[in-house]
């Protein structure tokens, strides 16, 4: 696939559109930092706060760290307040009215919610009992399908999807969500965004880096196509607050690696010690940050583990998902006190 036919399945009025120019587009305040310029562009109030300007539109800084340590150029990255803005980014970039995506089912919630905002038709594909893509996956596509989203590792579930086989199959936009690939052994998709053209890699600072609270989430595509969802995003869509924040985080990069190693044991002990209980059905295999557990009267111990305190996800609604509780993996002492409720709660 050529970058010409990915910009044919852009909305045609967005390749034209000419985007909102900022203050600080029209004047780099960056280039001319050495400079003592004084500011009367933007309506900031001119009274120091330490957040009294607009942040850099571009994130140009930000940028600059995160490129060597994903091994891609600073023009190949979109960076969203949260993955979630570069989901919604993704379809209004792609989908008009008569267009629709395909996600799997069950699969994160964000892309369908997106979709519904949009006005956009979805399709899903119910994975197997594994949690797998069926073989049948690719037959829901039809000549609408702008946008397939593969979360992998997939919420709820944890495991790797087969997203090789998506990318070998489909001539529309492939985004693969790799928001918990910190916690896998497999080394994701970024590399393959020069092969193809029509694959978007979204990841986050939510999960291994500790910064849900920041909202900074990541996209990875062709320089062309990040370019197109920096033209319709915000302008400001990331704060000073948390460029600053998130500099000062990359800074101290080495206290993450600690982090996901604790998380990961922690998570293959919880496994094993849930596993042993005679009401526990199954604890799936995890790649992720998190375990779906089958157990039995799954809503009575989510209702015990709340009134102990502890507060996991009730999945049992969720197709494939009956009677499982998804549980993030904690810090040793709370996934100790998890244990003992659980155990507790048969
Ligand atoms: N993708 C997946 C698969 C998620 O589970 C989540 C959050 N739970 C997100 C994206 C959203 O991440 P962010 O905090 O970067 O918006």
């Amino acid at each position: 696939m050529k970058i010409e036919d990915v910009l044919s399945l852009v909305r045609p009025h967005l390749l034209t559109l000419q985007p909102y120019s900022s203050a600080r587009d029209e004047f780099d305040q960056e280039k001319n930092k050495d400079f003592n310029f004084t500011y009367l562009d933007a309506n900031e109030n001119p009274f120091e706060t330490g957040h009294n300007r607009y942040p850099d539109p571009h994130q140009r800084e930000l940028k600059k760290l995160i490129a060597p340590i994903k091994g891609v150029d600073i023009n190949q990255i979109f960076l969203g307040n949260g993955s979630d803005e570069a989901i919604d980014l993704v379809i209004r970039l792609f989908c008009s009215e008569r267009d629709n995506i395909l996600i799997p089912a069950p699969t994160y919630g964000m892309y369908k919610v997106s979709a519904e905002i949009n006005h956009i038709h979805i399709k899903t594909a119910l994975l197997d009992e594994d949690f797998n893509l069926t073989n049948s996956f690719m037959s829901n596509i039809d000549m609408n399908t702008k946008v397939i989203f593969l979360c992998s590792p997939n919420n709820p579930s944890g495991n790797l999807l087969d997203v090789q086989s998506v990318l070998d199959q489909f001539k529309g936009i492939v985004v693969v969500d790799e928001a918990y690939l910190d916690f896998t052994t497999s080394r994701g998709f970024i590399k393959q965004i020069d092969n193809y053209p029509n694959l978007i890699i979204l990841q986050t600072f939510s999960k291994a880096w500790g910064l849900a609270g920041l909202r900074l989430g990541m996209a990875f595509a062709r320089p062309e196509v990040i370019s197109l969802i920096n033209k319709i995003k915000p302008p400001y869509n990331i704060s000073s607050a948390t460029q600053q924040l998130a500099l000062k985080a990359i800074a101290n990069a080495d206290q993450v690696k600690p982090w996901i190693n604790l998380i990961k044991s922690e998570r293959e002990r919880v496994a094993t010690e849930l596993s042993k209980l005679r009401t526990v059905k199954k604890v799936f295999p995890s790649e992720a940050n998190f375990l779906l557990v089958r157990i039995e009267a799954a809503q009575e111990v989510y209702d015990d583990l709340t009134g102990d305190r502890i507060v996991v996800r009730d999945r049992s609604t969720v197709v494939r998902c009956e009677d499982c509780l998804r549980i993030t993996i904690g810090t040793p002492d709370e996934n100790d006190r998890l244990i003992a409720a659980v155990k507790r709660s048969l």
